[in-house]
């Protein structure tokens, strides 16, 4: 705090110092120059306006003769009047510099000032008497636009102790008392910590580069403290208040890219094990692994869909599989012509269990089932295992000749296999074969019964045969 007023008296220094140069410049142009006191009053008026107007700080600028009579002003209808208090001034007659005097009311302008004079001479006569006034209140106005540090108070006191010009920065009471003004004449560049209206306060004193007058500013170290404490407490409000907002940001990112797709992986895995497949999840995430995840969630329910509609030992479709292709056939059915349903059961399969054993039944299971599978594989057809060595086939031929020939073509295939069966009456493996044609206005699970009719038909006839009724419309085929 002692070293940013110290700063900040230096720098009103310098402001201070430029001024002063400022003004004498103005001064001897004005004193070298013709064009002002050899003109008439009205000119010089006008090119002292002119001039003065580049110089805010400057009150005004006016040409005095040597009775102290005004010549010529910036300052509009002064001219004649007679500045009394221009004493101290023609000092300046006797010397080369200018005379800067304590700051004062103008009898030009009428207002405060600090003014100064420069005498303008012919060989050792005084001629004229250049006046050039400052602004007291402006050079206060500049001096606290430079501090860092945030005054309570400030003033110009004159050489003699007495306040010309005084500022209240903060609300409350002036505490520059006549005894602090007093003693406060004698600084030239100070700054210390005095008790003044019974608080503790930081004085900053600078000497006028110019005159005898002080710059007197004051702030209070409760005020400072104030403010350190209300600064904290923003800060701390901002640092919570950013600190929730980020929290928010944070857990809505992680709701949008990641709580929100584990709850969906997890409702996911909640339907498989409800048995609810046909359910695919998308997610589509800036994290790589969850992806990776979904991607291999769904292919997991693919694996499992087809796993639960095959038959493990055969690898064709189950009968849950052919129970849900058949309600889709059902729905077929209605356009007229329906599908076949064909119902086929191994001959004397368990003499033949018999003989070799389970395993190689089960090996000759495989071998009817994937050769079934080449015979129902067109849009709409499906080879199922109906259940120990009976199997179905749908199949979606209409024309009796060709489906005729198609199964009797499996049955070949059957026979072709020439897996030995000694203890059938054709000594190889066969199959019965039995068909029906499904009817619009039944479905085909009754379809499916009149082919296993038409099976044992066939078994009674001497197996290794096709049975069946087909009807087209009307006809019976
Ligand atoms: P039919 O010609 O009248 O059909 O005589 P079958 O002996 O084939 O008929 P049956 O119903 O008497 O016997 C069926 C046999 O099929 C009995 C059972 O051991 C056998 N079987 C059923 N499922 C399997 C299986 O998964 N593996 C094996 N190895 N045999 C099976
Ligand atoms: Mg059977
Ligand atoms: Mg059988």
């Amino acid at each position: 705090m002692e070293r940013c007023l110290r700063t900040s008296l230096e720098r009103v220094q310098d402001m201070l110092l430029e001024t002063q140069a400022d003004v004498e410049n103005i001064a001897s142009s004005i004193s070298i120059s013709n064009s002002f006191q050899n003109t008439s009053p009205e000119q010089c008026s006008k090119r002292l306006s002119s001039l003065k107007a580049l110089y805010t700080s400057i009150e005004h600028l006016s040409i005095l003769t040597p009775q102290a009579i005004v010549y010529c002003s910036s300052i509009a209808g002064v001219g004649g009047i007679e500045v009394k208090s221009t004493g101290k001034m023609f000092k300046s007659v006797h010397n080369n510099y200018t005379y800067w005097g304590e700051p004062q009311v103008s009898p030009i302008s009428r207002t405060l000032v600090i003014p100064s004079a420069t005498a303008i001479r012919n060989d050792l006569h005084v001629d004229y008497l250049v006046l050039a006034s400052l602004k007291a209140e402006t050079i206060l106005n500049k001096a606290l636009n430079l501090f860092d540090v945030t005054l309570t108070e400030a003033a110009i006191i004159s050489a003699e102790g007495g306040i010309a010009v005084s500022k209240l920065l903060s609300p409350g009471r002036s505490v520059m008392e006549d005894d602090f003004v007093r003693r406060s004449v004698n600084g030239f560049f100070d700054v210390r910590q005095e008790v003044l209206g019974g608080e503790p306060h930081y004085v900053g004193v600078l000497k006028l580069p110019m005159n005898g007058s002080r710059f007197l500013f004051l702030s209070s170290l409760k005020a400072a403290n104030d403010r350190a404490w209300s600064q904290l407490k923003g800060a701390v409000l901002t640092s919570v208040i950013e600190t929730v907002m980020l929290a928010a940001i944070i857990m809505f990112l992680a709701e949008f890219f990641f709580i929100r797709n584990l709850r969906r992986i997890g409702a996911l895995a909640g339907e498989i094990s409800a048995g609810k497949p046909g359910q695919r999840i998308s997610v589509r995430s800036p994290i790589a692994d969850f992806n990776r995840l979904t991607s291999a969630l769904n292919l997991m329910v693919d694996t499992l869909e087809d796993t639960s509609r095959q038959d493990a030992l055969t690898g064709i479709a189950n009968r849950r599989a052919l129970d849900s292709h058949l309600g889709e056939c059902d729905q077929r059915l209605a356009e007229g012509k329906g599908p076949m349903a064909v119902a086929m059961d191994i001959d004397n399969f368990k003499l033949f269990n018999d003989r070799y054993g389970h395993a190689a039944g089960d090996r000759t299971l495989q071998s009817v089932g994937q050769t079934l599978r080449r015979f129902g594989k067109r849009q709409g057809e499906m080879a199922a295992r109906y259940g120990g060595e009976e199997f179905t086939l749908v199949i979606s031929e209409s024309d009796p000749d060709l489906f005729r020939a198609h199964l009797e073509a499996f049955r070949r295939s059957i026979e072709d296999l020439n897996i030995p069966h000694p203890d059938s009456p054709h000594g190889r493996v066969t199959v019965s074969i039995g068909y029906a044609m499904a009817q619009p206005g039944t479905t085909m699970q009754q379809a499916i019964e009149r082919a296993d009719e038409a099976l044992y038909r066939s078994k009674d006839s001497g197996r290794n045969r096709t049975s069946g009724e087909l009807h087209f419309g009307q006809y019976a085929i």
